[in-house]
């Protein structure tokens, strides 16, 4: 008696509960996709790079063009204008705490989330959270020469100490983590473990900053 009114009802039944757990795969996907919302873009980027650090598609500001190493192989970290010089300035505090009078930094106004590249190869030496510097990373490139990218956004960073980037691969997104008034790049330069002037810096290194 196959196709009998028992195998009919058990048929049924077996109907019922694919549409019962259709429903709540469907349900778990929504609350999952709420959940990484915020850490979705970051995976993407990840996603079609196809490593961790990835290859940069960014555009240098007001010219339209895909960013490209200078002739000495040094990169403009990120797209977008020149917010804050290095040099005096004046004090900024917000809950995570106050600037120093001196900047020691070079402020790109680039908006959050923006993709941040190593001006130079080099090797991982910092990732983490500074304080009032928010999150950072720091590359070593050799003969005392140091680059910091600061306020990086959480969950944003894509390089672990001790990893080594060549010049354009994407480290971070920019954000506004620590003392600052909004999302930017803060790039430091250090030579032999002293601040110095990264426009100059990377002016010299045939950068348009
Ligand atoms: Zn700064």
């Amino acid at each position: 008696m196959a196709g009998g009114p028992i195998a009919a009802a058990a048929a049924r039944k077996v109907g019922v509960r694919r549409i019962l757990a259709a429903t709540l795969a469907m349900v778990l996907l929504l609350i999952a996709g709420a959940c990484s919302a915020v850490a979705l873009p970051a995976m993407a980027i990840v996603a079609a790079s196809g490593n961790n650090v990835g290859t940069p598609e960014l555009h240098e500001p007001g010219q339209g063009g895909t960013l490209v190493p200078s002739e000495s192989g040094w990169w403009r970290p990120v797209p977008g204008p020149i917010t804050s010089l290095y040099g005096p300035r004046r004090i900024i505090c917000n809950a995570a705490g106050c600037s120093t009078p001196f900047h020691q930094g070079l402020d790109f106004g680039s908006g959050c989330g923006t993709p941040m590249v190593a001006v130079y190869a080099g090797t991982v030496t910092f990732a983490g959270n500074a304080g009032g510097f928010g999150n950072r990373v720091i590359v070593d490139h050799g003969g005392g020469i140091e680059t910091i990218y600061g306020h990086i956004q959480n969950a944003s960073t894509f390089v672990q100490v001790g990893q080594q980037v060549d010049g354009g691969d994407q480290i971070a997104l920019v954000g506004d983590t620590g003392v600052g008034t909004g999302c930017h790049l803060d790039l430091k330069v250090r030579v032999d473990g002293v601040h110095t002037d990264p426009q100059a810096f990377l002016r010299g290194r045939g950068v348009n900053v």
